[in-house]
């Protein structure tokens, strides 16, 4: 799961640029960075620092996007995994699990862990079984972080790791995950503004051929209430139709006819041509 700084540009693509979020975003990671940055000038002043930042917001709103860039970019280690991993595995070693992801990014503090879907670790049915309750428990004593280590500087360098986690279900957090001291910053991805909507498809549509036509400022209303990723799609299957209109390149009626076809799926009206 450990992605090392030289390996993050391969694996972890996502630039800054490429995620399109609103300045409060920024500001939080601003905040976080300058403390991984050093975080012993941090704990000289005797700050509390922050452990664990929660990304929420719908299904397709950039959670992972966002937490892959933050990997590439801050150029610190990250370690890897997703909620969904916990849930599938039945051998019983949930709590071992955590211990090795959270000592693996101890080991090369500062870093960074994220994990996926972390509804599915820190949910409320949290006390359903006793596996998940091992499980959970230990993510916590993990954030929680009794000092173990007489000499204080490296212990607290050891401390500096933060979790970043993602769910599209804030509402569904155990209580106790979500106190001061374990999540201590929330950021929130709501669907995209006219704006940000714009930005999005300049994103996604760079490197593709455009006709001059083409004004994605004209589409803001036709996609009230898509995600980026709906967005994503949506300059894909215009792609898609340029060829079966017959265009070199994606036009503006691609685009409009994509959307009438998604219009009319949405309202259960086939519009396939057999
Ligand atoms: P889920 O909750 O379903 O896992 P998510 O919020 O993690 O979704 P991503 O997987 O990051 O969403 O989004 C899917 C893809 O949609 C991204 O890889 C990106 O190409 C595009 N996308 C989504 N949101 C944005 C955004 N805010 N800016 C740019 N591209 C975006």
């Amino acid at each position: 799961h450990l992605i090392l700084p030289e390996d993050a540009a391969d694996k972890a693509k996502s630039q800054y640029k490429d995620v399109v979020v609103g300045g409060d975003v920024w500001m939080v990671l601003e905040e976080v960075m300058s403390y991984m940055r050093n975080p012993l000038k941090y704990h000289n002043q005797k700050v509390k620092l922050p452990r664990g930042i929660l990304i929420s917001g719908p299904p397709g709103t950039g959670k992972t996007l966002l937490a892959r860039a933050i990997a590439r970019e801050s150029g610190l280690p990250f370690v890897f995994a997703s909620g969904a991993e916990f849930v599938e595995s039945s051998t019983g070693n949930g709590s071992d699990k955590i211990f090795d992801i959270f000592f693996t990014a101890r080991a090369n503090a500062p870093s960074f862990v994220f994990i996926d879907e972390i509804d599915a670790l820190a949910g409320k049915n949290v006390n359903d079984d006793a596996e998940r309750r091992a499980t959970f428990q230990q993510l916590l004593a993990e954030l929680d972080g009794e000092p173990d280590d007489t000499d204080v500087n490296r212990w607290s360098l050891r401390q500096a790791v933060i979790l970043i986690c993602a769910t599209n279900r804030p509402d569904e957090l155990d209580e106790s995950f979500m106190r001061p001291g374990r999540i201590d910053r929330e950021i929130h991805i709501g669907l995209p503004g006219e704006e940000e909507r714009i930005s999005i498809f300049g994103v996604h549509s760079s490197g593709k051929r455009l006709a001059k036509d083409i004004d994605f400022s004209k589409l803001v209303y036709r996609t009230l209430g898509y995600s980026g990723a709906d967005i994503r799609n949506l300059i894909n299957e215009a792609g898609i139709m340029a060829v079966r209109n017959g265009h070199d390149e994606i036009t503006q009626q691609d685009l409009i006819d994509v959307l009438d076809k998604q219009l009319f799926e949405g309202m259960g009206v086939s519009m396939t041509d057999d």
